[in-house]
């Protein structure tokens, strides 16, 4: 009773909160107050919780270009046979092959470059089990082993394939039931996803809960 609300952006945000019900939603509101009245309100944001990806996709959730954290299982793509690429040392795009060896379209010359791994792989949401096309770059020498130890793109990409799909296939037998926290970066070009990092696991499995 009595409360003075005169932020049109409050009010605005409050209106879209209370007609969306499909998201568990949050309203933080920083305001005046004065004598328990309530005199202005200096900032207001809605903070969204998504329970599945495809809530966040539904919602074109401005989040989605940047990166945001999901529970999902990683299964490796076995079948994809492109598993590396040279990388441009100066601005990191993928090079091209040209008659006078590799060339980067983005600095346009005949920049250095180093090998960068990049495996295809399926995120299967924890909470909804939908599953999305996703790529992992980095993270991957983290991810993979070899006799227990990380393996680096270059030890990697110098084996033969028969002994590549078994590292794949390992890590597949010992990691895809395994429920990690993602930080994901949806790719609208593409529509899939890039596995930006895997966060360390807090409990050994999560799903045993
Ligand atoms: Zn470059």
């Amino acid at each position: 009773m009595g409360n003075i609300i005169e932020n049109e952006q409050f009010k605005t945000n409050l209106q879209q909160l209370l007609q969306n019900k499909k998201f568990k939603r949050t309203l933080k509101v920083i305001y005046k107050e004065k004598q328990g009245q309530l005199l202005g309100v200096q900032s207001c944001e809605i903070i969204d919780h998504f329970h599945t990806i495809r809530q966040r996709l539904d919602s074109g959730h401005r989040t989605l270009w940047d990166s945001f954290e999901h529970n999902c299982k990683i299964i490796l793509d076995l079948e994809d046979r492109k598993r590396w690429f040279h990388q441009c040392k100066i601005c990191s795009t993928k090079m091209e092959q040209e008659k006078g060896g590799l060339y980067c379209i983005n600095c346009k010359q005949n920049t250095e470059y180093k090998l960068a791994f990049c495996l295809r792989a399926k995120i299967i949401d924890a909470n909804s089990q939908d599953s999305y096309d996703a790529i992992m770059f980095e993270e991957a020498s983290q991810y993979l082993s070899l006799n227990g130890k990380k393996i680096s793109v270059k030890t990697f990409s110098n084996l033969n394939l028969n002994s590549q799909n078994t590292i794949l296939e390992d890590a597949n037998q010992q990691k895809s039931d395994i429920i990690h926290l993602l930080q994901l970066q949806h790719i609208s070009k593409t529509d899939d996803f890039k596995i930006k990092k895997i966060m360390p696991q807090k409990t050994e499995r999560q799903s045993q809960k």
